[in-house]
């Protein structure tokens, strides 16, 4: 008989069900299992803080290939460590690209100022020497476009996203591409363009039904937005394509009220469709000219919003954005300022980490020149690179450590000195409730069913 004892991880969390199954999740292997109701006692007796030794049966030993048991002469800290130098890794690259910084809309909560117009044309040829030069070390290139509103700069994403392509196919990198966009240029025939180049995943706001919508995200020097945001998203859902579009909805005091008969409407237009995903976040100070007059809501009320919207969504048939299970795997919740090859490129060149303190000093760390080459502020790129658990004793015992690493928003951390702990870390029992509840909306009663130990996400790392 085997004398080794398993322990388990300290990484784990555990959520009960109301039917009584399990969801176990990791955060260093990112694996989420469910569990069955005649399963739970002994796999519950098996995760005691005192161990289990001898011959696993067949369940307990899917829990070790999981990693919610572990040897207990694993050095678990030294995992998280080593997991963090996996941001070093120089054959990865996410940059975020600013077509234009002007925008054809003026949402009131807002915190940009537009200074720049579209790119420049020697940025886009410093950035396509740039790409070319360092391709040859690159297997995974991931490009956001954002703006301002990148949709007003169509033909800069498109010279870009042509040269992208010819160079991502000539040195064989896996290459993938998303947008934040407002929606409004977003026609069926633009769309099949952004599709063309390999743009598949969106990101865009709606705040609520027409009325509410168009008091908060109208055009620049006003205009009603929302009808035609609509029939766009309407025209692309005619579409066989695969794409995701993450459907966000920001409130505050004013509009949170009305948001679950919004999630009634677009569950009727998009339920079932899982290529339309919701996503809710809370209105912040965002750092914008407006901050002192927005409503928004007190910190505890916006948590337990985000979670309540998110099952009504569900509830309605919409599926809730993949990038809320991503942000549970290992690495998932680390902001992309806090990775040393990630970086956002202005239209004038500007190079920034953070794309919220766009106007701060410390944000600058260099410039894209128009010869490819880039000039980097290497103490400045430091501050965003080393600021998480590093130097946090909390955060380096927290279960939640591979997967946010203290790193979840830096900027946080330095306006306020507190830790940036993630939505989904602060209700991770909640979230993972409703990540079994999509799973079993999305897959049948398979795992209902299954009596075994049973996986239904896991990290790709
Ligand atoms: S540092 Fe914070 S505010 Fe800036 S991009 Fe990251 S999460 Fe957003
Ligand atoms: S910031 Fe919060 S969630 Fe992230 S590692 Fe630290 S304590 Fe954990």
């Amino acid at each position: 008989m085997s004398t080794k004892r398993w322990v388990p991880s300290r990484f784990n969390a555990i959520s009960k069900m109301e039917n009584g199954e399990l969801v176990l999740y990791n955060s260093y292997t990112g694996a989420i299992a469910s569990i069955s109701a005649e399963e739970k006692s002994e796999v519950m007796s098996a995760l005691k803080k005192e161990g289990i030794t001898g011959n696993l049966p067949e369940n307990i030993q899917a829990l070790v290939e999981l990693g919610f048991l572990v040897p207990e002469t694993v050095d678990e800290d030294s995992r998280a460590s080593f997991l963090h130098q996996s941001l070093h890794r120089t054959d990865t690259m996410h940059l975020i690209l600013f077509p234009t910084e002007a925008c054809n809309f003026r949402c009131t909560y807002c915190y940009q100022t537009f200074p720049q117009g579209k790119m420049k044309p020697e940025i886009r040829e410093g950035f396509k020497r740039f790409l070319e030069q360092k391709a040859g070390s690159l297997q995974h290139l991931n490009i956001s476009w954002f703006g301002g509103e990148p949709m007003t700069a169509f033909d800069v994403i498109g010279e870009l996203s042509e040269s992208i392509l010819k160079t991502v196919k000539k040195h064989n990198i896996h290459y993938s591409a998303e947008m934040s966009t407002n929606g409004y240029l977003l026609t069926e025939e633009s769309f099949r363009s952004l599709l063309s180049w390999n743009i598949r995943r969106f990101m865009i706001t709606l705040d609520g039904n027409a009325e509410i919508h168009d008091s908060r995200r109208f055009l620049t020097g006003g205009g009603k937005t929302f009808d035609r945001i609509i029939e766009n998203l309407k025209a692309i859902k005619d579409l066989e394509e695969d794409f995701e579009i993450f459907i966000r909805i920001n409130f505050d005091e004013d509009n949170l009220n009305e948001i679950p008969t919004f999630l009634t409407y677009l569950g009727n237009l998009f339920g079932k469709d899982p290529r339309f995903q919701i996503f809710t976040r809370p209105v912040g100070r965002w750092g914008g000219s407006n901050d002192g007059d927005l409503p928004i809501c007190d910190s505890r009320v916006a948590e337990t919003k985000i979670w309540e919207f998110t099952e009504y969504g569900l509830n309605s048939e919409l599926n809730m954005s993949s990038s809320i299970e991503s942000a549970l795997m290992p690495t998932g919740s680390v902001c992309y300022a806090a990775k040393p090859h990630s970086f956002a490129i202005g239209a004038d060149g500007q190079l920034y980490k953070c794309t919220c303190s766009l106007d701060e000093d410390f944000n600058k760390v260099g410039n894209l020149l128009p010869d490819g080459s880039m000039e980097i502020d290497y103490d400045k790129l430091a501050l965003w690179v080393t600021s998480g658990e590093e130097k946090d004793a909390v955060c380096q015992s927290c279960f939640y450590r591979p997967a946010c690493q203290g790193n979840h928003c830096p900027l946080y951390r330095f306006r306020t000195g507190n830790r940036p702990c993630s939505y989904e870390k602060r209700k991770i029992k909640q979230v993972l409730r409703l990540i079994w509840q999509q799973n079993s909306l999305n897959k049948g009663d398979e795992t209902n069913e299954s009596n075994q130990t049973s996986r239904f996400s896991t990290s790709s790392r």
